[in-house]
């Protein structure tokens, strides 16, 4: 195992356990795919452009929206893998504006993924997941990329919050679901992680330096999140040692929710 510079949590071994990532090739998930492989782990990363998965991952290329292509993506990871103890839903887009700005197809559109792409990927994995738990149960583990969104009420974040709240409420119900077959169900909500998502948005913006560093500073701790914090969450949550948990969702979002800086 090499020493990975993004273990905020007590190391987690997942030697002989393996793992599929969605949306891997990119920000959080590709940390997570990173950490897990560095604990040990044999890790395939599922993305509908895999070229920025991991070294030593296996990529499997396949778009979330195509139910048939997860499918054959998921069963191949499966193939290569030899088996399945943790899934990890991330892949996700953002939509920004009020119930006004965006129309119909733009709802269906990001609900597409960010809701029914973790469902369809659930689908595809459970079988494998649940031949795995038959043996090794509190060690097989489904965790989704939530969002502080699903429960903090942000402006200009209706669609997308809508979609994150739909991923905390299917992380509940599923953790009830497959409760009994051993496989725990979990969530992280990040606050604002510093991926290139966030520097898409940045991007856009007439001074990305300027809105960078206001961004930084909105933040309680001064400061984004990074992957690799999101990153040590998931793999908290989907280590063996988390065998006592599920339904849980565990926000890394530096204090954003919890926290006031001044006394009221
Ligand atoms: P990112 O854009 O860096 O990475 C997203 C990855 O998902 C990319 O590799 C992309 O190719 C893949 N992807 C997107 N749509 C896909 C599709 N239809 N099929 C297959 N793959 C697809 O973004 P990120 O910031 O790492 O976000 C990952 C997750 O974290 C998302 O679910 C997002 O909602 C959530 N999240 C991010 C933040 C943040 O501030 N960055 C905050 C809260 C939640």
């Amino acid at each position: 195992m090499s020493a990975a510079p993004h273990t905020g949590l007590p190391p987690a071994d997942f030697t002989g356990m393996a793992a599929l990532v969605t949306g891997g090739a990119s920000g959080i998930g590709a940390a997570t795919a990173a950490l897990l492989r560095d604990r040990g782990a044999r890790v395939a990363v599922l993305d509908r452009d895999p070229s920025g998965a991991p070294v030593g991952t296996i990529p499997v290329r396949a778009d979330v929206t195509d139910d048939h292509a997860v499918r054959a993506a998921v069963a191949r990871a499966v193939a290569e893998l030899g088996a399945l103890h943790t899934l990890v839903g991330n892949a996700g887009i953002g939509a920004v504006g009020t119930v006004e700005d965006n129309d119909d197809a733009e709802w269906h559109r990001v609900l597409d993924v960010n809701v029914l792409g973790l469902v369809r990927c659930a689908r595809a994995a459970l079988p494998a997941l649940r031949r795995t738990a038959a043996g090794a149960p509190g060690r097989v583990s489904i965790t989704h990329t939530c969002s502080i969104a699903a429960t903090a009420g942000l402006p200009q974040r209706a669609l997308y919050a809508a979609g994150k709240g739909a991923v905390l409420s299917l992380t509940l119900a599923m953790a009830a679901d497959h409760l009994r077959e051993g496989i725990r169900v979990n969530c992280v909500n990040p606050g604002t992680a510093d991926t290139p998502w966030i520097d898409r948005l940045l991007d856009a913006a007439d001074d990305p330096a300027a809105e960078r560093a206001a961004l930084h500073a909105r933040q309680p701790m001064g400061r984004m999140v990074t992957a690799g914090e999101v990153a040590a969450a998931i793999a908290s949550l989907a280590s063996p040692g988390a065998s006592g948990i599920t339904g849980t969702a565990l926000a890394v979002d530096g204090g954003m929710q919890g926290v006031r800086l001044r006394a009221v």
